[in-house]
């Protein structure tokens, strides 16, 4: 048989030839190297069987940072966390054990439990099994065989696991353990050069939360240690980032059990929230769009009419009444359909350009919140545009410039990704190939690079999502534009147009920052809550040195505020060493301390990571209109 390689060359090799054979067939280096085999895009495990025609592709330990490369090294590593726990800890059962983004984890259930000191111990333990050296063998056997062995070993989760197993069975053996596994595995443990174990949780068997509960041990492992060493740093960062820990730092806003993912803004979050706020009405005015208000609870007619009762009625709030229900509204969307319908519209309203940003309600699983960025309780900056067909793509246009427009104003990179028509779906091929176009031809126009999801749209109509990459490189769905021509029918939305007749609006749902509550706990991860000066919550604290000076540092306060300034003065008896380390850990973009030798016309300003300086009052500013954009 013929295998096809990268360089568009043939191989040539016995039938049944596996992975490994085609790298030996290469050259011995290779071979030795060899840490997977691609076929068509897929990892395959070296020692399976090719096909003809195939097209392969060997990564080795050079692919050091190839996700799947990196996919094979952790979940072998996964495996040796299972052999080193069962020889630690007899009795043990073993369940499962995955590679996941950025690393793997194993669930056992431990005889007794064991805290974070243990991971120490069995980290030294693998450390053992990577000095002996481990490797893998691969056996396919029958579902009695594979079902026979655990339950002799008393494996009462594998058992499980070969009953409901698809497929043939195979077994990795490596020194004296066995598991039930589809692989890939690497060949043996030396490319294995940096592990550590990262972290302890509780998990459902199967993620039941009826079933036992398990011990669930994560970890992680690399090509190489420096790259292990900077992952470890990336970690770090991320959780000196962490937008709930800065949340309680910065006094920005507090979340508490009494409503759970519902957060309790405090002032200075506020700040950061109104400026938002300001941002996105002074945008839509720019941009033609109208505020409405419409009501949070509705009668459940209405969530039937729009088609949520169906299917998103477990995630509302619902609040029976007498013989009626209502429900907290989980979107503004059938709201703003009964603004667009309360009367008659002319085809020379539109496009009508609804917004609001009301406060909305979810029931999402207590297990799922997260600060921010997972809430109950969810601001989006949200938009109905009513338009005709012909208006779809001018429409489109104005909603990603607006959102592109927001994204630089905070530095972060985004990308746009269009969805086009799933496999159930309403509407002919034709009206597909026209709602897709123009959405494209929209993306296209802002010269915008964007994937392409093919068969992600909804049912509706297709639809382009926001993504947004933070600091730390990590990737967020923010904002979407969503073309629908259902939720107009279903209301009985029409416009009478120039040809005298009833025609039915396109609407299209458009959020940019998304939910504000995400998109500021995001911004305080990508800035670190070191916020720009013009997004900052307080802009200058000013230190009077002594009690002689506060009535001075209270007038400068004065002027500074009435220019626009966001200002506070720390006058609290403590040092002034004190009192700026205080100022620097809430990360206050300007200090201007003021002593005697301090006036209008010379203060001592301190930047926040910087030197400090003298500066007039006129030149601080000048400098506040500038970056803080008075
Ligand atoms: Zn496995
Ligand atoms: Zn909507």
């Amino acid at each position: 048989m013929k295998v096809v390689l990268p360089d568009n060359s043939e191989l040539e090799l016995p039938d049944d030839a596996t992975g490994l054979d085609a790298a030996a067939a290469i050259g011995p280096k290779l071979a030795k190297e060899a840490v997977l085999v691609r076929v068509d895009g897929t990892p395959r495990d070296l020692r399976a069987p090719l096909a003809d025609g195939e097209r392969i592709q060997i990564l080795t330990t050079r692919d050091k940072d190839d996700p799947d490369a990196l996919h094979v090294l952790r979940h072998s590593t996964a495996h040796l966390l299972a052999e080193a726990v069962r020889r630690l800890y007899p009795g043990v059962k073993i369940a499962i054990g995955p590679p996941i983004e950025n690393g793997f984890y194993y669930d056992f259930e431990f005889p007794e439990p064991i805290n974070e000191a243990d991971l120490e111990r069995i980290e030294a333990e693998i450390g053992k099994e990577l000095d002996e050296g481990r490797s893998w063998t691969r056996e396919n056997v029958s579902r009695e065989a594979a079902r026979a062995r655990f339950e002799a070993e008393e494996e009462h989760y594998k058992v499980e696991l070969v009953d409901s197993a698809e497929g043939d069975i195979t077994l990795y053996t490596q020194g004296d353990f066995t598991d039930l596994c589809r692989g890939p595995h690497l060949q043996d443990s030396t490319p294995i050069k940096a592990f550590k174990l990262t972290g302890l949780a509780g998990a459902y068997w199967r993620g039941d939360e009826k079933n036992t509960q398990l011990t669930r041990i994560y970890g992680t492992a690399f090509y190489t240690t420096g790259n292990l060493a900077a992952h470890l740093a990336w970690v770090e960062e991320a959780r000196a980032r962490d937008h709930r820990v800065l949340g309680r730092q910065l006094d920005l806003f507090h979340l508490e059990d009494i409503s759970p993912g519902s957060p309790f803004w405090h002032p200075k979050g506020m700040v950061i929230w109104n400026l938002l706020e300001d941002i996105r009405r002074g945008e839509n005015a720019k941009r033609g769009y109208v505020e409405v208000k419409t009501p949070l609870i509705y009668d459940k007619w209405l969530w039937e009419t729009s088609g949520h009762w169906e299917k998103f009625r477990e995630h509302m709030f619902q609040i029976p009444d007498g013989d009626r229900i209502y429900a907290l509204k989980p979107m503004n969307c059938p709201g703003h359909m009964r603004v667009y319908g309360n009367r008659m519209r002319s085809y020379r309203e539109l496009p009508l350009r609804l917004a609001e940003a009301a406060p909305l309600h979810r029931n999402e699983l207590a297990g799922a919140l997260h600060g921010l960025t997972r809430v109950r309780h969810v601001t989006q900056d949200d938009s109905h545009l009513f338009c005709t067909r012909e208006q779809i793509e001018e429409e489109v246009y104005g909603c990603i410039d607006f959102t592109a427009y927001l994204y630089e104003l905070f530095d972060l990179d985004y990308r746009f990704e269009l969805s086009t028509r799933p496999e159930n779906r309403l509407g002919t091929d034709e009206e597909w190939d026209f709602t897709e176009s123009a959405l494209r031809s929209a993306l296209d126009r802002r010269g915008l690079v964007y994937e392409l999801n093919e068969g992600d749209g909804a049912f509706y109509g297709p639809k382009i999502d926001l993504h947004m990459t933070d600091s730390l490189g990590r990737s967020w769905q923010m904002g979407t534009v969503q073309l629908d021509a259902l939720m107009p029918q279903r209301f009985g939305l029409t416009y009478v147009g120039a040809d005298n007749t009833e025609h039915t609006p396109y609407v299209i749902h458009r959020a940019s920052f998304g939910s504000l509550e995400r998109f500021i706990g995001i911004l305080i991860e990508h800035y670190a809550g070191d916020f720009p000066l013009w997004l900052a919550p307080v802009q200058v604290r000013i230190l009077p040195v002594g009690d002689t000076h506060r009535a001075a540092a209270d007038e400068l306060a004065a002027r500074l505020r009435h220019a626009g300034a966001r200002v506070e003065v720390d006058d609290r008896g403590e040092t002034i060493g004190r009192r700026v380390r205080d100022a620097e850990l809430e990360k206050i973009p300007r200090v201007v301390v003021y002593g005697d030798r301090e006036s209008a016309d010379s203060l001592a300003v301190r930047e926040r990571g910087g030197e400090q300086g003298t500066k007039s009052l006129d030149e601080l500013l000048a400098e506040l209109r500038q970056l803080g954009r008075l």
